[in-house]
């Protein structure tokens, strides 16, 4: 019987050990346990009821291009529980002096693809409108070094497309700064489209034209009816619970002999092969005694911390909301929200008819010191700032917040370069494996191919392939 520590119980890490679970029933002799610092599973989602409202405390629905988390549902049986995002009401406003302006129909993220809406949008100075013209006939980008995402829209669009669009955007998805950013590891579809056809405008209408002639567009997000969390605790309920060690912080990770000894609060165990399934900093902190050179790769990833405020309203304030989904903040408007979403548009069954929720995002990229405020002053920022974007004053009928310290990575330049260097370090042992949000994606499909990927490595090199016996344990 082989032995696998799992250290981390977000998504992740539920996704790694919802694979060995599998491979268990199906004959593989294996046992895992699975360290949880925290007091619940799940990490960063997590999902409330307030109401008549659900709530999300971290992300709220998942890129529906990306497979794995709607796989991940549909093996969970909640095939029927995905709702897709309402995109008939799709309209996302942008902060410009104090007032909302419409994203115009034809910007495809970031990239315009339709002239008329956007000559006429307020959003862009005339010279920036130029800019977008001209960058229909720049050439296919023949080499191309890892640069800021700023400075890649820079390089199309000019400055204002930075500061109006790239930044909040990426605020808004990321909790980063696109002058931190780095293109090849967070838009690495843009950095293919350039060096094939030069212009991003050009690539983006062959792209559409490409998806347009394989049926019917897909919502862009896909959520569940009760919550992120509901595949979280599916995924739970097929898990055995003497497997799950809730609030036992990993320590130390230590190479002894051939095997693993995990220091924990509650002792020394030792297992035959080991899934690190924390953020990079801690992983860092956990690895370095057995590699020196892994463990600064690791700590070198950046992380910001953010805070989300739910706040549910009457009918009244629902009616006198703006459509749409939601406004994104640049940083030049010099305020704490850096997004705030119309939950009520966005996913309609998560309120009542009678309900509206406002979602705000407020995030430490642009100022870490915003997590030191006692809840009452954040609570009092993101209604003031409520008030005095969008003119909302009324009292909530209730309010949440959710406060992540250090959750959000930051791949910045040559990331994928340090991915390189840390896959290097870690050929040299091939019963440790990496999941979560620090290496290819920090979204929560991203997340869950991790950890599968961590899972199938460990699987493999344990010999551990579904319904064939391990040899003896190397335990000693
Ligand atoms: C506010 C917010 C909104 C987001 N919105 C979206 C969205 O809409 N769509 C999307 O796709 N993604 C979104 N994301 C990103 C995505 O949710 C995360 O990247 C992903 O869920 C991270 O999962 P994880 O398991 O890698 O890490 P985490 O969820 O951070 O889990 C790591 C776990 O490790 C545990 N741990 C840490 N140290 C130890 C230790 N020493 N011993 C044992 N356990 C330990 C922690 O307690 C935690 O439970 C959002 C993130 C946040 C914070």
């Amino acid at each position: 019987m082989r032995r696998i520590a799992i250290i981390g119980g977000g998504i992740s890490g539920l996704a790694a050990a919802f694979t060995l679970e599998k491979a268990r029933r199906e004959g593989a002799l294996l046992d895992y346990v699975l360290y949880e610092s925290g007091p619940r599973l799940g990490g960063v989602l997590l999902s409330e009821r307030i109401d008549g409202c659900v709530l999300e405390g971290g992300p709220d629905s998942f890129l529906t291009e990306k497979p794995w988390a709607r796989d991940l549902c549909r093996e969970l049986g909640l095939e029927d529980q995905l709702v897709p995002s309402n995109d008939a009401r799709r309209k996302t406003y942008i902060l410009k002096h104090g007032r909302l302006v419409e994203i115009p129909d034809g910007l495809l993220f970031m990239v315009p693809t339709k002239i008329l809406p956007i000559l006429g949008s307020p959003l862009f100075s005339a010279h920036t409108k130029l800019r977008m013209a001209q960058e229909w006939f720049l050439p296919p980008r023949k080499s191309s070094p890892d640069e800021t995402v700023a400075a890649m829209v820079e390089r199309h669009y000019g400055r204002e497309m930075v500061e109006c669009l790239a930044d909040p955007l990426l605020s808004g998805l990321y909790g980063g700064e696109a002058s931190q950013l780095g293109v090849h590891a967070v838009l690495p579809r843009l950095v293919e489209m350039e060096a094939k056809y030069g212009s991003l405008g050009k690539a983006m209408l062959a792209a559409r034209k490409q998806a347009s002639s394989q049926g019917p567009a897909r919502p862009l997000f896909t959520t569940l009816k009760q919550g992120m969390q509901q595949m979280v605790d599916t995924v739970v309920s097929r898990l055995p619970g003497a497997s799950l060690w809730l609030k036992t912080k990993v320590e130390a990770v230590e190479r002894q002999d051939r095997v693993w000894a995990i220091a924990s609060e509650s002792g020394s165990e030792r297992f035959d092969g080991v899934i690190v399934a924390t953020p990079a900093p801690v992983a860092a902190r956990l690895v370095r005694q057995i590699s020196g050179p892994l463990g600064a790769e690791l700590l070198d990833i950046r992380y910001t911390s953010s805070i989300t405020v739910n706040f549910g309203y009457d009918q009244r304030v629902r009616a006198s909301l703006p459509p749409g989904f939601g406004f994104l903040v640049p940083s030049s408007e010099r305020r704490r929200i850096l997004a705030a979403t119309f939950v009520h548009n966005k996913f309609p069954h998560r309120a009542p008819d009678d309900r509206a929720l406002v979602r705000c995002f407020i995030s430490g990229s642009r100022n870490e010191g915003v997590l030191e405020h006692s809840d009452e002053e954040i609570l009092s920022i993101a209604r003031r700032e409520l008030q005095e974007t969008i003119g909302l004053g009324a009292d909530p009928l209730f309010s949440r917040m959710y406060r992540w310290k250090s959750v959000m990575a930051q791949y910045g330049v040559n990331h994928l370069e340090r991915l390189e260097r840390i896959d290097r370090s870690l050929s040299q042992f091939s019963s440790l494996a990496l999941a979560g949000n620090g290496y290819r994606g920090i979204g929560v499909p991203d997340c869950i191919r991790s950890g599968n990927e961590a899972a199938g490595k460990l699987l493999a090199s344990l010999g551990l392939a579904a319904g064939k016996p391990a040899q003896p344990s190397l335990r000693v």
